[in-house]
């Protein structure tokens, strides 16, 4: 794999790890191992930087520019790809009371305060962990069929 490549996939997994922190979660300070992490990311960078510098003869300023141009785009390429269709689709939506909403997925009611989306298409609520599970097979609204918009459609 090149650096680039590289660099770009450490930036995705601390990024990934640190919005799942509440489930792999020790006693760490997710900001501070965070930093850690992309502190090690921009030394990875400006070490490319230098290298490439020295071999084209060019000004380190210049070259971390360009190095830093190249891993966003590799890191952009990374996060679309794993980024869950739920999110694509959906709006996060708030039960403000519990005015009878059901979920069309599981059969539940759905209660004041619970995590919910919306369709964007056709606007059905669900649960969120009941949506999300049902994305990963269908990629459609589970009571009217119409397709969840994803950014892999185009
Ligand atoms: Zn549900
Ligand atoms: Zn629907």
């Amino acid at each position: 794999m090149d650096r680039v490549k590289q660099i770009a996939s450490l930036e995705a997994e601390t990024l990934n790890r640190l919005s799942n922190w509440g489930r792999y979660s020790t006693s760490d300070d997710p900001t501070r191992t965070g930093r850690v992490e992309f502190m090690r990311c921009d030394d990875m960078r400006t070490e490319v930087a230098m290298w490439r510098a020295r071999e084209t003869n060019r000004d380190l300023e210049t070259t971390l520019m360009e190095v830093q141009l190249e891993v966003n785009i590799e890191l952009a390429k990374l996060l679309s790809e794993t980024i869950h269709p739920a999110f694509a689709g959906t709006n996060g939506v708030e039960i403000e009371e519990e005015d009878g909403h059901v979920c069309g997925i599981c059969l539940q009611y759905m209660e004041k305060g619970e995590e919910a989306r919306g369709m964007r298409v056709c606007g059905h609520v669900f649960h969120d962990y009941c949506i999300f599970e049902w994305v990963k097979r269908k990629p459609n609204c589970p009571l009217c069929r119409c397709p969840i918009h994803t950014n892999t459609e185009h």
